[in-house]
């Protein structure tokens, strides 16, 4: 970033001043995620939003270590109490926040001082993902499906706050106001909703979002799960979006639908040679994205089969509980949850699918039965170990990455089964129930 930039930076945010003082926006927050999945903050005033563009807002780069539960470790690529880094608001994607009157929201690039982009900085990963689509004649939409689970406040403890029944409209009826809150906020801040309805957990709700540029995708999930969280606490409530809330029945999902496009045409629709290739290189490489897209030990308590979280390292057309389930328009990648890092997540996809691409990969017969029933169908991971393991070996994901932002969410995954190495599953789901 050049003094040019900096400059049409300033100018940017100051032209956007008045509209948004006259909103009353008082407070800019910008967020990036971590390698955990969490999303961490640093606020400015509005009447430092020109300056913040500008010249970004400091922020250590020992965030790259943090765990979930902000126990800080000592990878070999980052990590210690020195180094600064600067927060970017991408002034693009600025939204006023329709949960917490008074705040408006940007995500974040993380630059060096000099304004040099950081190469650790995972929103910086998804672009380069969309620039790597771009140098072969493709872009790609995305969309995540954010499920969450609605508890009780006063309490750590996990206690439904609705006793509806899956996809029973019972459960709109009990909590009718707080859903039309959430769809409203949503609609407020211009993120448009496909689907909204009660899933199959006790007190659970799922929305997704229409498709669009996998930066942005990410971005909408930071915005959506952020946004679902200051309504549920508006309420009196507590949001979790762990991928398993108490050990034991259905968990929290983080699904991921992601087309492939070239010159306005959705490869996918009628399942074109590269939209096949794209998938079978995600399949190639689904264990090993495993440490991106279940990145958490409480992932592996959901990652069991039966429970729709789609375990199984295969694909079928509608099957839901292959991990890559095919629908008309787009592969979801189903076994993913929301401790994943969006941004991560989907460069890591997308690395993996244009590996296909390049390789002419090709996808072995999709599974119409239950693979649970078949009883040879290979799992993915069962624990965070195997999955790092996998992705340690995967030389497509650790070269997308970079040998040091590959290495240190190996070291940040390390720290998490090391602190929890003696917890038993439900003690995991304990410490992972409202972090994320
Ligand atoms: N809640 C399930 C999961 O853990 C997904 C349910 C569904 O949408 O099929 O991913
Ligand atoms: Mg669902």
């Amino acid at each position: 970033m050049d003094s040019a930039e900096r400059d049409q930076r300033f100018d940017r945010a100051t032209e956007l001043f008045d509209g948004l003082n006259a909103r009353e926006v008082r407070v800019v927050a910008l967020t990036w995620v971590d390698n955990s999945g969490i999303t961490r903050t640093k606020s400015v005033p509005l009447r430092k939003l020109a300056h913040a563009a500008a010249h970004g807002v400091g922020a250590s780069p020992v965030f790259d270590v943090f765990l979930f539960d902000d126990w800080i470790i000592q990878g070999r690529f980052a990590g210690g109490p020195v180094g600064d880094l600067r927060l970017h608001p991408d002034l693009d994607r600025l939204t006023v926040l329709a949960g917490q009157p008074g705040w408006a929201w940007a995500p974040a690039d993380r630059h060096f001082q000099s304004g040099v982009p950081y190469p650790m900085d995972q929103r910086l990963q998804a672009r380069k993902a969309e620039q790597s689509l771009a140098e072969r004649g493709f872009t790609a939409k995305a969309g995540f499906e954010i499920e969450w689970c609605v508890g009780k406040a006063d309490t750590d403890d996990w206690v439904p706050a609705t006793s509806g029944a899956a996809y029973g409209h019972a459960r709109q009826v009990e909590l009718s106001d707080y859903c039309v809150d959430v769809l409203n906020a949503l609609d407020q801040q211009d993120v448009e909703v496909l689907q909204f309805h009660p899933e199959y957990a006790a007190s659970q709700f799922e929305v997704s979002t229409a498709p669009e540029g996998p930066v942005a995708a990410a971005d909408t999930a930071v915005l959506v799960r952020e946004t679902i969280r200051a309504i549920t606490i508006r309420h009196g409530l507590r949001p979790s979006f762990s991928p398993k809330v108490i050990n034991g029945g259905v968990g929290n999902g983080g699904h991921l639908h992601i087309s492939l496009w070239r010159d306005g045409t959705n490869l996918f629709d009628g399942f074109h040679d590269e939209a096949r290739q794209f998938s079978a290189g995600v399949l190639n490489h689904i264990r090993a994205l495993c440490a991106i897209g279940c990145p958490s030990l409480a992932s592996y308590l959901r990652l069991v089969p039966q429970t729709w979280s789609a375990p199984f390292a295969a694909w079928g057309e509608e099957n839901r509980e292959t991990a890559l389930r095919l629908i008309r328009d787009n592969l979801e990648v189903k076994c993913f949850d929301l401790t994943a890092n969006p941004y991560l997540l989907v460069a890591s996809v997308v690395a993996a699918g244009l590996d296909g691409i390049a390789t002419q990969a090709t996808l072995p017969e999709g599974l119409n039965v239950d693979p649970a029933l078949l009883g040879d169908v290979p799992r993915l991971p069962t624990s965070l170990r195997e999955a790092v393991e996998e992705f340690e070996k995967d030389a497509v994901l650790t070269e997308a990455f970079g040998k040091e932002l590959a290495g240190t969410i190996a070291d940040v995954r390390r720290g998490e089964m090391e602190r929890y190495k003696d917890a038993s599953p439900q003690g995991i789901a304990n410490v992972t129930r409202w972090r994320h």
